[in-house]
């Protein structure tokens, strides 16, 4: 009846195909009882749980709510199973085009899962707030630290549901733990995008499972139409985790079989604090309702009575847009005035988003003696992977790439003068010598319309008369992959990914097929110990020294 009722609602039901009958039941995972301790004073607001919420299967779909004279016998006793990770494929970060992002000091016992929205710069400088202040918190010294080989930190971003697990998961979970579980962890979860707004938890948890020392949500909202950031304290009514927990224990007591309709008992305070929780890391749906996931452990009087001492899976509810609306403050809903038109779309450029060295173990790749036959694949590459370089480029190659050079720069990354045809610049003349630096960068110029603010001497040979004249710094390298020697493409990661510390300038060259065909590998490399990728200017803060430069 109740699924008919969902029908009836037309376009705006849940967008959940899928009915699939639940009740696997696990007799021994019920291992004990954590029982509930109702509140006597408290009643159960007037609202109509049935037509409220539905309880959804792991893949968001909605359960079947059973007859008594289907559910059979067997949920008699033990414990209520609903599955695990409903799921809005709309949310996905990637999709999206955010730049996802991953710290990780072990030294502070602090790890930190976030994303930039690109074009957004006061959201990403906001979050970039957010993690500074959480790693001032913990009163240690701070340097961007890097990870072995296999460290798995390529997995990055926000964490999908973090925002609704309890602390102690935050904590535990490898996905989000600090080294030894103890120590703060930030995570985030991209829990709605409508209109111009994507609205992102940016949770913080300090303490160790069990001891727990603080627990504080941020709501953010990138708004991708004028870059602004939007902060909502308390998204929802006080009596909204009341009456999501009346909701859940009605659902599961009829999931159970249960024909009574009696009163849910009150929530206890700690019960309350769990749907308070829930609340935080629900995710608005597509028509307004919303996405509620309810931790594995639920007890009450209701379950009890049907022999289920307490849920061993967590439980998801489908809660419908009216209902939805009821439970939002009214500051939320002024910002959700668009929340029924679809989301407009990021903007920016991933790459372009400004990486703060301080805070990202950054690495700058470099690629000299382009542009070539494969500069524009090394492109596609950068663009793919969402990461970005410097290439010192030959001034008299440029023109024949001109569009490829235009590319570069529209994406997030830089050029460098690297001459005009490869002298040894020491043993010329200091004005032809001047003359091969400058006139590189004004083709480049020319076809990128963004100035050059460096060059790169071929085969590293300059001086000091040189540099003066030029009026640009000389940047070296700090790790040659000697990649002109061809030596295979695991060569070249190792030479680079596992020689890599923070502040390295590695040198590749982009006329070397295998160069190009391993970055990649390499990106993904440095990712997985924690790396960024740069430019040589970002690597540097904006500000480039003067002189011979070789690595920060
Ligand atoms: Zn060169």
């Amino acid at each position: 009846m109740r699924h008919e009722e969902q029908h009836r609602r037309g376009a705006r039901r849940f967008r959940a195909p899928r009915v699939v009958p639940i009740l696997a039941l696990a007799a021994s995972l019920a291992l004990g009882g954590c029982s509930a301790e109702p509140v006597a004073a408290w009643q159960p607001p007037e609202f109509a749980p049935v037509t409220g919420a539905v309880l959804l299967d792991e893949t968001g779909g909605e359960t079947r709510t059973p007859d008594a004279a289907s559910s059979g016998e067997s949920e008699a006793q033990g414990a209520v199973e609903t599955g695990s990770g409903a799921d809005s494929a709309v949310l996905d970060q990637h999709a999206l085009g955010l730049m996802p992002e991953r710290l990780r000091n072990d030294d502070l016992g602090f790890a930190a899962r976030f994303v930039y929205v690109p074009g957004v710069p006061d959201f990403n400088e906001r979050v970039n707030a957010e993690v500074r202040s959480a790693i001032a918190a913990t009163g240690g010294e701070y340097t961007p630290q890097v990870h072995p080989v296999g460290s798995g930190l390529d997995d990055r971003g926000c964490v999908e549901g973090s925002a609704g697990w309890s602390a102690d998961e935050v904590l535990e979970r490898p996905e989000t733990a600090p080294a030894g579980e103890a120590g703060t962890a930030v995570t985030c979860d991209v829990t709605a995008a409508f209109g111009d707004l994507i609205e992102v938890r940016l949770r913080v948890v300090t303490g160790k499972p069990g001891a727990v020392s603080s627990d504080h949500t941020t709501v953010l909202f990138a708004n991708v139409a004028d870059g602004s950031v939007l902060e909502v304290a308390s998204q929802w009514n006080d009596h909204a985790a009341a009456e999501l927990w009346t909701l859940a224990m009605d659902l599961l007591r009829r999931e159970a079989g249960a024909l009574s309709s009696a009163p849910i008992a009150a929530p206890s305070e700690a019960q309350l604090a769990l749907a308070r929780n829930a609340l935080v890391g629900a995710k608005r749906t597509e028509d307004g309702g919303l996405l509620v996931r309810l931790p594995p452990g639920l007890a009450s009087p209701e379950l009890e009575g049907l022999g289920i001492d307490f849920t061993s899976q967590p439980t998801q509810l489908g809660i419908d847009p009216e209902t939805a609306r009821a439970w939002t403050n009214e500051a939320y809903l002024q910002v959700h005035a668009a929340l029924d038109t679809p989301f407009s779309g990021v903007t920016g450029t991933p790459s372009r988003v400004p990486i703060d060295c301080d805070l990202i173990p950054c690495v700058a790749l470099t690629y000299d003696d382009g542009p070539g036959p494969f500069t524009s694949r090394l492109v596609d590459t950068l663009i793919a992977e969402r990461a970005r370089a410097t290439f010192f480029m030959l001034g008299d190659r440029v023109d024949a790439h001109a569009d490829t050079v235009a590319r570069i720069i529209a994406e997030g990354n830089e050029i460098g003068s690297h001459t005009m045809t490869h002298p040894d610049l020491t043993e010329l003349p200091l004005p032809e010598a001047t003359a091969q630096v400058l006139d590189a960068a004004d083709a480049i110029e020319r076809a990128s319309g963004e100035p050059v603010t460096l060059f790169r001497p071929p085969y590293g040979e300059v001086n000091d008369e040189i540099i003066d004249a030029a009026q640009l710094p000389a940047i070296l390298w700090s790790i040659d992959t000697n990649d002109w020697q061809e030596p295979g493409e695991q060569a070249l990661i190792e030479r680079s990914v596992l020689a890599a510390d923070p502040g390295d300038v590695i040198l590749f060259h982009d006329i070397h097929s295998d160069s190009v065909e391993v970055a990649s590998d390499v990106i993904r490399g440095m990712r997985d110990r924690g790396f960024e990728t740069v430019t040589v200017t970002e690597l540097f803060g904006g500000s480039v020294p003067e002189g011979r430069v070789s690595s920060r």
